[in-house]
């Protein structure tokens, strides 16, 4: 018998392959690039970037399988969360980096790594263009083609100025660790200078004005630590000046921390207002000169405030290599690199892109689940077995973490076995589908997904995660555990990729930070302040590291921040 209509969802690389040549501009006419000198039939996997992607993949790759060769401009890997630490001399620049040779070192295989940035990706030929950091003569930096078999790009991103005027030449970034120690350089030059004999009162107060710009967790961070430095260390340095001193916070949204619980948003407010940081919201940057920097206000009013220091923070934009390769791949009308769930770039073959440099392209969804569906219902008459049904809820599930939660937040995670219950667990009863409702429906759920956050936390796990598929790619060609292919035959070969969330901190100064961990659990003050200490001594990535991290904060504990300008 036909069941009643049933279920509208209501979801609301090796190290041969390589040529030297000088000239920059002289693309053409290249040689092609040697063959591996290893002799080895190795593939040959070519990774771009050695930060949170980078790294973590480097670490869990199985370099005894491939040919594997590192290319980045950076030879270290940053712990990025400490950055602000270094800012104001909390932590030391090098104490949160570790060489990336002794990561490789540590493998059992053999990795090979270049200082040299990537500046073309040409997938056609499988070849990167890359250009040494270093000047081997004295006309131009060494320039040569790598080529591969995998690509990895996790070259993550920059600072996004919005094209605002005047950014790119005024303001600081709190990007990279030169940034960190350029900001803390800074903040001791504005104190000095402000302490001169001959300088006017007005000019003391610009230049002990310290503006940060970006209400995210980076701005908000950095203003707590300035403002921490400055009560607790520089005022004992500078006490006639220390009544002058004055730091805002300056934000185009109605709130900052706008991604966290909104009881941190509240308490890290009424905290900056607490200590005195302004706080200015629906305030948007729209220029900044050498001395002065204009906002525009809700009202529409527009209005100039003399700085000292502009500290710029607003989000993230993407580099002009990963631009260029975007173009070729007509991936123009996107803001990053897009892959599917598996992480391989759109419409590239063995091209995989992690990290913040890409995106795990979630506007496929409609398409692919009406995909999946037809060929479930052969026959397009609407009728699927509960089986067929559950295989397709698994696929979705699987491959689109979203409609899995969303079908959990409203209570139907347990649907088919009601349906099974329903039809007395006889898995090969027909049932109807009202197919064009249940993807109608699915619109919601589309309109609400959200790309996963730029974190090094999403980093850290593409990078373990694709370096597990690539120590199984064999195995895993043999016995695929991915879900039905649905647009061909058999399995897909991995698993595609989960995010696991685990929470996250703002610290807000004066040993108090904001906790926000799985299930909504919220917690802030002293307590989360020795959480964050034990959480980021533990994800340290060598015991090298966490020894001197450890030691600076005693150090800071004892002694106070070292206010010198070195
Ligand atoms: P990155 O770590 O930026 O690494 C990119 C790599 O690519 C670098 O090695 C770079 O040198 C290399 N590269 C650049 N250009 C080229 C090129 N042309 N060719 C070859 N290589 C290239 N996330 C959290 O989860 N928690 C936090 O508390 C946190 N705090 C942060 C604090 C600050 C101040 C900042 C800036 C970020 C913070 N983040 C945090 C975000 C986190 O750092 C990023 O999401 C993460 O670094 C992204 O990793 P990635 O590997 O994609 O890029």
């Amino acid at each position: 018998p036909s069941l009643a209509k049933l279920i509208i969802f209501t979801f609301t690389v090796s190290s041969g392959g390589l040529v030297a040549y000088s000239d920059s501009k002289a693309y053409s006419g290249i040689n092609d690039a040697v063959p591996s000198d290893t002799g080895t039939k190795k593939k040959k996997v070519l990774v771009l970037g050695t930060g949170w992607a980078g790294t973590s993949f480097l670490k869990n790759v199985d370099s005894s399988l491939y040919d594997v060769q590192v290319i980045s401009p950076r030879n270290y890997f940053a712990f990025t969360p400490l950055l602000p630490s270094v800012t104001c001399g909390t932590v030391e620049a090098r104490s949160i980096v570790e060489p990336i040779r002794n990561i490789i070192r540590k493998k059992s295989g053999d990795i090979k790594y270049w200082e040299a940035e990537c500046i073309k990706i040409d997938a056609k030929n499988k070849k990167v263009h890359c250009r040494s950091n270093q000047d081997v003569n004295s006309e131009a930096k060494e320039e040569f083609l790598v080529d591969y078999d995998y690509l990895v790009i996790a070259m993550g991103a920059r600072a996004n100025t919005f094209n605002t005027p005047g950014v790119e030449e005024h303001c600081h970034f709190l990007k990279e660790v030169e940034d960190a120690q350029n900001i803390r350089r800074s903040v001791i030059d504005c104190f000095e200078r402000a302490s001169l004999p001959t300088l006017s009162e007005e000019e003391r107060m610009r230049n002990l004005h310290f503006v940060v710009v970006g209400g995210g967790p980076t701005g908000v961070e950095f203003a707590a630590e300035l403002h921490d430095f400055i009560r607790e260390d520089l005022v004992k340095l500078y006490p006639i000046i220390q009544d002058q001193v004055k730091i805002t916070l300056l934000e185009a949204g109605d709130h900052i921390l706008n991604m966290f619980d909104k009881r941190i948003t509240a308490f890290a407010e009424d905290k900056f207002q607490r200590d005195g940081i302004d706080l200015k919201l629906g305030s948007m940057v729209v220029k900044v000169t050498d001395n002065t920097i204009s906002t525009k206000e809700r009202s529409g009013d527009i209005s100039s405030v003399p700085y000292g220091m502009v500290v710029w923070s607003t989000g993230i934009g993407t580099r002009p290599v990963v631009m260029d390769f975007m173009r070729q791949i007509g991936q123009t009308s996107r803001r990053v690199l897009a892959t599917d769930e598996w992480l391989r770039v759109d419409g590239c073959d063995n091209i995989y892109a992690l990290g913040d440099c890409a995106t795990i392209n979630q506007r496929k969804v409609m398409e692919d689940i009406s995909v999946i569906f037809n060929k479930a219902d052969k026959d397009h008459s609407g009728t699927l077995t509960v089986k067929e049904f559950q295989d397709v809820i698994d696929d979705i599930c699987e491959r689109y973490p979203q409609v899995e939660l969303y079908l959990k937040n409203n209570q139907m995670k347990n649907l088919v076995d009601l349906l099974k219950d329903s039809k007395g667990n006889n898995e090969k009863e027909s049932i109807e589908v009202d197919i064009e409702g249940f993807k109608s429906s699915l619109s919601q759920v589309d309109s609400q997904m959200k790309n996963l956050p730029a974190t090094a936390q999403v980093a850290a796990q593409q990078g373990s995660y694709l370096a597990r598929c690539f120590n199984r790619m064999d195995e895993c060609e043999e016995n695929p555990e991915g879900p039905l292919r649905f647009r061909g035959m058999g399995r897909h070969r991995f698993h595609p990729f989960r995010y696991k969330h685990l929470g996250q901190f703002a610290p807000l100064g004066g040993e108090q930070t904001a906790a926000q961990l799985p299930g909504d659990w919220v917690s802030i003050g002293r307590s989360s302040q020795w959480l964050w200490y034990s959480v980021y001594a533990s994800k340290l990535v060598s015991w090298r590291t966490r020894v001197l991290v450890i030691s600076d904060w005693t150090r800071r504990f004892v002694f106070g921040r070292d206010s010198s300008r070195i």
